[in-house]
């Protein structure tokens, strides 16, 4: 274990120089507090969990303080917003403070979100709001604990600094740990405004640092174009198959490692619908739930447009061929794990797809559905489940369907298939409604909810004792909240 003072710093990616990010000092929050620590993150940097409680903390992370060895450097990149391509974003509110390297050698970016202006700002005033703040924390916490790749958060540190969105809130600071902050929009950036040294040296970067094997390959960086197709593929995979919508899939918000990143105005299912917009400002629905499958192909082809000076056209698209396929392979491989099946027959997709449309049909809650289906034998579960459907007819022909494959797939007993479907199947996801609580209890100071509901969140498949109502439908006005996109 640590002491804060005790990190050890190697700041790679502001060893590449003022072409790739300018140093900035953050803006100190006023009377910065801690509103919650990640005990799991806290592990990742060696940090004695007992160290979030301590004034230092707090300072560090609310920009009064900083290490002598951190860099804090404000990232440039571009991106394509909505299908447009807006040529200059960056950290307009964030700063990498440095990375971190822990006693297992693995290194940490950490980023400090909220931090203040930077020459990337445009028009916004460099902060973060406490909600927006909360929200990202619990997310990627969540995510990781369903063992969804994402960045990871350290803490949340709240204050009483004001600031204006519809009205006026309160700023805070989330720390968000991932080992690299480099995005598809950092490649864009360099492609299209013709720097191709600048542009070489990015390649070379994520090669050695973050892709090493592919080194080995005859074409490195095809091969590393070809690595971050499958972790799109299997990311993506995993969004649609426990119901996450990220709502914001802008190719400067799309991890170069294939991760889970930037989350704004993101929502899990709560009853299944496949055309379900998580983000109010998106009115065509482009990044509704069912969309995020191709998109994530366009935002890959987008990739691949920037990487034409390494590697043929034909190689890339060869490459952006795989990444449908996979996707189906690894989504169809989790649903059938969701629905306790443990081999594989050609009609398990169908079989999928016929109930998704009765869930849709019926408002049927996505993650208890799949819970509740592992809590008995397929025969018992089914007929229980028989009430929440609205076309019972439609229902009884899939659940025969169901009990027929299910007794072919194998002879286990009950509790087998409770417990192997409830290692995948979580009990507790984030619902936007579980998160707007502990929200409305922290901006009037009470942090106890974000916390136990980040507690909660940390163990999604275990039943948890006097925790039961984080595993209940939203009640009706926690349905359909409309979650700002002003961060
Ligand atoms: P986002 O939609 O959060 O991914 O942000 C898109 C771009 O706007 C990024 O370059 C952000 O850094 C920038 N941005 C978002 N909010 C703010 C803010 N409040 N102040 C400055 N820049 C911001
Ligand atoms: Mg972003």
């Amino acid at each position: 274990m640590k002491a804060l003072d005790e990190l050890t710093f190697d700041n790679r990616f502001a060893r590449l120089g003022d072409a790739f990010s300018t140093h900035v000092l953050p803006e100190p929050l006023d009377a910065p507090r801690l509103v919650v620590a990640s005990d799991a993150a806290m592990a990742l940097l060696d940090l004695d969990p007992a160290v979030a409680e301590t004034p230092v903390f707090a300072e560090l992370f609310g920009g009064h303080k900083l290490w002598a060895e951190a860099e804090t450097r404000a990232m440039v990149y571009s991106g394509h917003q909505f299908g447009g391509y807006t040529p200059q974003l960056g950290d307009g509110r964030g700063l990498l403070l440095g990375e971190v390297y822990n006693q297992a050698g693995e290194h940490w970016d950490l980023h400090l979100k909220g931090a203040g202006m930077t020459p990337y700002s445009r028009m916004g005033d460099g902060r973060a709001v406490l909600r927006s703040s909360i929200r990202e924390f619990l997310a990627s916490e969540a995510l990781h604990a369903l063992g969804i790749p994402s960045s990871r958060a350290l803490c949340v540190i709240g204050s009483d600094t004001p600031v204006w969105r519809e009205k006026q809130e309160r700023g805070a600071m989330v720390l968000r740990l991932a080992h690299s902050h480099i995005r598809f929009g950092h490649f864009e950036y360099f492609y299209y405004t013709k720097k191709p040294e600048q542009q070489a040296e990015l390649a070379e970067h994520v090669l050695n640092l973050h892709y090493p094997e592919c080194r080995e390959q005859p074409e490195p960086y095809l091969a590393m174009f070809r690595e971050i197709v499958e972790r799109n593929a299997e990311m993506i995979a995993k969004w649609q198959a426990y119901g996450f919508c990220h709502g914001v899939m802008n190719t400067d918000n799309m991890s170069i490692l294939g991760i889970t990143f930037d989350f704004g105005p993101f929502a899990f299912l709560d009853d299944f619908d496949a055309h379900f917009i998580c983000n109010h400002s998106d009115h065509e629905g482009r990044y509704s739930f069912s969309n995020q499958v191709p998109i994530g192909q366009w935002n890959l082809s987008a990739l691949a447009q920037a990487l034409t000076p390494f590697i043929s056209v034909d190689a890339l698209k060869e490459a952006l061929g795989l990444y449908l396929p996979l996707y189906q392979a690894h989504y169809l491989d989790l649903m059938r794990r969701r629905l306790g099946l443990t081999t594989a027959e050609d009609d398990d997709q169908p079989l999928v797809e016929r109930l998704l449309k009765l869930m849709q049909n019926s408002g049927v809650d996505y993650t208890l559905f799949f819970r509740r289906l592992g809590d008995e034998s397929a025969a018992l579960a089914v007929a229980r489940l028989r009430d929440d459907f609205v076309d019972l007819a439609g229902f009884d022909a899939w659940a025969e369907q169901y009990k027929a494959r299910v007794a072919r797939d194998g002879d286990y007993s009950e509790e087998q298939r409770r417990e192997r479907m409830h290692a995948v199947n979580p009990l507790y996801i984030l619902r936007n409604y579980l998160a707007q609580n502990a929200i409305a209890a922290a901006e009037s100071g009470d942090n106890s909810e974000v916390r136990r509901l980040h507690e909660v969140l940390s163990k999604p498949f275990e039943e948890q004792a006097g925790m039961e109502q984080y595993a209940q439908r939203p009640p009706d006005w926690g349905k359909h909240l409309e979650i700002s996109c002003s961060s």
